[in-house]
């Protein structure tokens, strides 16, 4: 029976950031992923890193997205100087698009409070927009959102993959993980399918499967799957530079002719089959914004399954029994949050305390 300092339960990119971390520390760490590490909502993913665009006016965690930003021009830096992936992370920002008035009323409430905040919003007249960006309809206006950023999350994976064997962590891979086992007193290690492993300290980042993962006393994080379709098309020409975002759709531009497409937010359980109503949804509206996307190739079409909390807030933190802690329900800013989240989990690991203050975070708000 193989024995670890920390055992995390899935390898996603919240699993992944907190192992790379632990392990940098001299950490003696187990990733057990089910399939392979970084192939479930962390590649489905559009790679944007938008504080701005994802904020509504109040929001709890604003500080704490701008917080993990910040971290990420160091961890993009590190991993390309490790790895030599390019993990194409951008600076260009987003435009946040309205079609009328009454859909810049709707934004106008996040935009001030922002700028409140410091952040130099701009508002951008329908000519200006096409200034910046000639390919989009006529008659869009925009806020931008010069803060935001994006990154590759596909490329990010890979990277942090290779980083964290290069620091000694260990991937049990093709393996599930049914429980978290313990004394009564605390932590003593997992239960697979056919073998246990013992660890010191378990922690669960198991994304929208977390709820299944048993703990004797303990109620699971009430985690559950929101599905949205994605696709690519691929222009010879990249068709603008910015992230677009509307009330229909937003689109990212990677390097070369390629934008992603997405999303739909879908209450279908674990259902991850494609269907032709959404995308053609989100095929209709990135023609409607930037009609040059009608002679795109369609390259590829995907969904993934967003871990979401009832609250919609990410549930962080050492749970009742312990030793066992939990780092779940990212929902749409799990690529984002990666970052931050790591460090917390990290923090709590190594000296018992966070570095940021995450009490309206705690697993315990749901009686856990
Ligand atoms: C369509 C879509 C677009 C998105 N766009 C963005 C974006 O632009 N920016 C952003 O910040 N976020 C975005 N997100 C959200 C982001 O992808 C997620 O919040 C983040 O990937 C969650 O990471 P995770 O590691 O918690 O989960 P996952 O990546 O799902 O990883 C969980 C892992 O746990 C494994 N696992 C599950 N159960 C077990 C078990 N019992 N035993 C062993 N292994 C197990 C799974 O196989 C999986 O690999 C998007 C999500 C989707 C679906």
């Amino acid at each position: 029976m193989p024995g670890f300092d920390t055992v995390i339960i899935g390898g996603g990119i919240i699993g992944c950031s907190l192992a790379r971390l632990l392990a940098g520390e001299g950490v003696k760490v187990g990733v057990i992923e089910r399939g392979a590490p970084g192939e479930e909502a962390s590649w489905a993913a559009a790679g944007m890193l938008s504080p701005s665009a994802e904020a509504g006016k109040g929001s709890p965690i604003f500080n704490l997205c701008r917080a993990s930003l910040k971290l990420y021009g160091q961890l993009a830096a590190e991993l390309q100087a490790e790895t030599d992936l390019d993990l194409g992370y951008r600076s260009e920002g987003t435009l946040l698009l309205f079609e009328n008035e009454q859909e810049r009323e709707t934004m106008l409430p996040s935009m001030e409070w922002q700028r409140g905040a410091g952040i130099p919003i701009q508002e951008l007249s329908a000519q200006e927009t096409r200034e910046r960006e000639p390919h989009l309809a006529d008659g869009l206006g925009a806020f931008y959102l010069p803060e935001d950023h994006q990154i590759d999350n596909r490329m990010l994976m890979q990277a942090l993959v290779a980083s964290c064997r290069r620091r000694g962590v260990e991937f049990l891979l093709g393996k599930t993980v049914t429980e978290v086992e313990h004394n009564g007193q605390g932590v003593t290690g997992v239960v697979l399918e056919k073998e246990k492993i013992s660890a010191r300290r378990v922690v669960n980042t198991a994304g929208a499967w977390a709820g299944a993962i048993r703990t004797q006393g303990l109620a699971p994080t009430p985690i559950r799957p929101v599905k949205g379709h994605m696709l690519a098309l691929e222009s010879p020409d990249p068709p603008f530079r910015h992230v677009i975002r509307s009330h229909r759709c937003y689109m990212v531009p990677r390097l070369g002719g390629r934008v992603i497409v997405g999303s739909t937010m879908e209450e279908a359980g674990f259902d991850k089959s494609p269907r032709a109503g959404p995308l053609t949804g989100l095929l209709r509206a990135a023609q409607k914004t930037c009609p040059v996307l009608a002679e795109s190739t369609v390259a590829d079409f995907w969904t993934g399954l967003r871990p979401a909390a009832p609250d919609g807030l990410p549930v962080l933190g050492p749970t009742a029994i312990e030793g066992y802690s939990v780092a779940l329900g990212h929902f749409r800013n799990g690529i984002l949050l990666a970052p931050i989240t790591a460090q917390i989990l990290s923090a709590w690991q190594l000296t018992g305390k966070s570095p940021f203050a995450v009490d309206a975070l705690l697993p315990q708000r749901f009686g856990g």
